[in-house]
């Protein structure tokens, strides 16, 4: 049996560990922190089939001032830190002229079209239906301007087939009668679904791999050196030789894939949540909220308002304006809330292309990269995970995977 390290033990890598271990590899999960508990746990909670308008969009840059310039915009920078990483943004840009935007909205697509059939086969073995909601997801426009720029995505996800319905503000009332009168109308994403425990659905299927006889390591991994026919791996206290390795560890992937002599142009979006105490349920659905980027879910412990964007390092302390920002829209949507529980700062794994890395390694096939999801990983999970399985094993995936290349830069 060939022995397989996955490191990183975020959502991606608990499924791609689960898959391999299904398909009879002898797998070893590696994380220096508790499984789900990085980037994977603090997110918007949606299982978002429906996302394939990628950040980059022609007219990016003409916005991006206004943006910046916005009081409670969803965007905000470290203009120093953009002049070190000026390359990146500018590939960034590259990406946002409009024949890019269809390859890559086409190739989000793609892969997004087989997120939910990927997680319902491991949702047959792995019971985690108490922590899943059908309630579609619903997208709030501030004003009548915000409806008609949004134009764009609507023609992206017709063009692909990804269904949603207008919502009238009376509709929308309708729907969610808790939410204050701020917003002008709405969109439901047609057959959404999302969890109200992202912690709980890792541990489920991480503790079904271990029942599997699968390993879990908590160390950081220091260091990979490529044998002639293993992969070396440095633990903080120990060294293990495996047949192959796959790279799952998001944000942190090149620092990783950099010990193996490899650079891949990956960047960090970083993004924030804060928990609201509510004494009752306030809304039924994930309410995105326009004007400033983020949505609310009513969650098992209180209401999370988890979103924005934040250009900077991945190092840098959490920026406590983004909190406060998130906290005066949240309780304009909903004045209910109650008191804050906690707060959080998560980092989005982003190549400036906005489409995930899947694939083996150009000088090693040995060793299988998958990372970047940027904003889609939780839902991008389940069928990262079936695909790095299926080319462990030296098989087709049965979808065209030629776009996540990771020799494409
Ligand atoms: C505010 C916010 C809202 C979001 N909302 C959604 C949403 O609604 N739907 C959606 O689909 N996606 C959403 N996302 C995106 C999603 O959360 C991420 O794309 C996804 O969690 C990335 O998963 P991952 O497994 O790649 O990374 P992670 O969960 O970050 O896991 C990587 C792991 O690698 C480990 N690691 C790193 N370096 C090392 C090392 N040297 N040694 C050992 N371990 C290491 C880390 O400890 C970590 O546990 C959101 C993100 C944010 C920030």
């Amino acid at each position: 049996m060939k022995s397989i390290a996955v490191v990183g033990a975020g959502i991606v890598g608990i499924c791609s560990a689960y898959f391999l271990k299904k398909s009879g590899f002898n797998v070893t999960l590696i994380d220096r922190e508790d499984p789900g508990t990085m980037t994977s746990f603090g997110h918007a909670c949606s299982f978002a089939d429906y996302a394939n308008v990628p950040v980059n969009y022609p007219g990016l840059i003409w916005d991006v001032p206004k943006m910046l310039l916005k009081k409670d915009g969803p965007l905000t920078v470290d203009f120093f830190y953009i002049l070190k990483n000026l390359p990146w943004a500018l590939s960034f840009l590259k990406n946002c002229k409009q024949e890019k935007v269809d390859e890559i909205a086409s190739s989000l697509t793609n892969l997004l079209k087989h997120s939910h059939i990927s997680y319902d086969e491991i949702f047959k073995e792995v019971n985690v239906q108490e922590y899943i909601s059908h309630e579609e997801n619903l997208y709030l426009f501030d004003t009548k301007k915000s409806l008609h720029d949004y134009e764009y995505a609507n023609i992206i996800r017709k063009k692909n087939r990804v269904k949603v319905r207008n919502l009238s503000k009376e509709e929308v009332k309708e729907l969610e009668p808790n939410i204050a009168d701020v917003y002008y109308a709405g969109q439901l994403f047609t057959g959404s679904r999302h969890t109200t425990n992202p912690l709980a659905i890792s541990i489920k299927i991480f503790d079904k791999f271990l029942e599997l006889g699968g390993i879990y390591i908590k160390q950081n991994v220091t260091n990979l050196i490529q044998k002639e026919n293993s992969i070396h791996l440095s633990l903080e206290n120990k060294k293990i030789n495996f047949d192959k390795i796959i790279i799952c560890a998001g944000a942190w992937s090149n620092q990783i894939a950099n010990m193996l002599g490899e650079n891949f142009p990956l960047d960090t979006e970083r993004g924030y949540h804060i928990l609201f105490n509510t004494n009752e349920k306030l809304i039924k659905r994930p309410v995105a909220w326009s004007e400033s980027g983020f949505y609310l879910i009513q969650i098992h412990n209180g209401v999370r308002a988890a979103g924005t964007v934040e250009i900077a390092s991945i190092n840098k302390k959490p920026n406590l304006k983004r909190i406060k920002m998130i906290e005066r829209q949240s309780r304009k949507v909903l004045p209910q809330l109650g008191e804050i529980k906690s707060t959080w700062m998560g980092r989005r794994p982003t190549l400036p292309d906005s489409l995930p890395i899947i694939g083996a390694s150009s000088k090693n096939k040995n060793i299988i990269y998958a990372f970047g999801h940027q904003h889609i990983g939780w839902t991008l999970g389940a069928i990262t995970g079936k695909i790095v399985s299926t080319i462990s094993n030296d098989k087709t995936p049965n979808i065209n995977i030629e776009a996540y290349s990771p020799n494409r830069f």
